[in-house]
């Protein structure tokens, strides 16, 4: 059992690391937050005074922020200098790859094995210790990394080398918020026509147009409730670097644009703190619904 220090107890570190603890690691996290650290405590881990506190002896770090700042502040800033040779420093928040790639960069200068380990799967899979691990960095690290990984998700890949993990992960939000923009747009077709939006979607995702977001989502989109879950800030974060890895490979992705503007104007009219199925409203805004 290792020793893991844990940065960013939120929606998805705060599960996370409780399941570390659960599987008998001796985990010592931190966040901004103190009721984040009080969550961990109560979940048997132990709460650090600062970053550099918590990694303090670490054989694992693992971080989970919310973008790439964060990542350089907490990784750049203060991990790297307080972590010994060898160190195995896991961050699985959403960011450019070009951070992935600095941070992997800084890391080999000092003898830290570094890894891009974003996932899909959101709060649910988070608590249920099911989430897509898409991992990016050296074969043999993903290898060392591998029995902490399982414990935390069902589906764990290495996808390639540095940096590779986020554009992989970048792939999934441009499909997730496709979906989702889909959905929307068949609640409200539903709704406009008289139709049982539950009925539809019940017998929808029996057929061809199944999906997890149908899955786990319809009730709640047709009740309207859109606690966060994955905040439309975070989303279109996302959105931002999955069209500025399209733009480095020249490549032209329209569809993602258009989802991508649908996020921004969900942030611009304030629902930047709710859940990205609140993109419901942006389509029902735009039918004056
Ligand atoms: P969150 O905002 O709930 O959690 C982030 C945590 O980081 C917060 O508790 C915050 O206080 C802490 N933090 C910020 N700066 C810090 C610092 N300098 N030092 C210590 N702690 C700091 O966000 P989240 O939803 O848990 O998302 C975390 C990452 O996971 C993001 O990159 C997000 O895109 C990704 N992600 C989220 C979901 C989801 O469904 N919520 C799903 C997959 C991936």
């Amino acid at each position: 059992m290792s020793r893991i220090g844990f940065i960013g107890l939120g929606i998805m570190g705060s599960p996370m690391s409780a399941h570390l603890v659960a599987a008998g690691h001796r985990v010592t996290g931190f966040d901004l937050n103190e009721d984040a650290l009080a969550k961990l405590t109560a979940a048997g881990g132990t709460a650090a005074a600062s970053a550099r506190d918590a990694v303090e002896g670490a054989e694992v770090v693992i971080t989970m922020l919310p973008d790439h700042p964060h990542v350089e502040e907490v990784v750049l800033g203060t991990v790297l200098d307080g972590v010994a040779r060898g160190t195995l420093l896991i961050d699985m928040s959403t960011i450019r790859p070009e951070t992935s790639l600095a941070v992997a960069e800084e890391g080999a200068k000092r003898g830290v094995r570094v890894l891009d380990a974003p996932v899909s799967g959101g709060e649910t899979g988070a608590k249920q210790a099911t989430l897509s691990i898409m991992v990016g960095g050296e074969e043999g690290d993903f290898a060392a990394a591998r029995p902490i990984l399982d414990t935390l998700g069902k589906t764990v890949v290495h996808v390639g080398p540095h940096g590779s993990g986020q554009v992989v992960k970048a792939a999934n939000q441009l499909m997730v918020g496709g979906i989702y923009a889909l959905v929307a747009e068949a609640i409200v077709l539903l709704e406009a026509s008289g139709v049982d939006a539950k009925a539809g979607l019940d017998v929808l995702a029996g057929g061809l147009a199944a999906n997890r977001i149908l899955d786990l989502k319809r009730d709640t989109m047709i009740a309207r409730e859109f606690r966060p879950g994955f905040r439309i800030d975070l989303h279109h974060k996302d959105m931002g670097i999955a069209l500025a890895a399209a733009r480095q490979v020249d490549v032209a992705l329209p569809v993602t644009g258009l989802i991508a503007q649908l996020i921004a104007s969900g942030r611009a009219q304030g629902y930047g703190s709710l859940d990205h199925s609140a993109l419901l409203k942006v389509v029902e805004n735009l039918s004056g619904r």
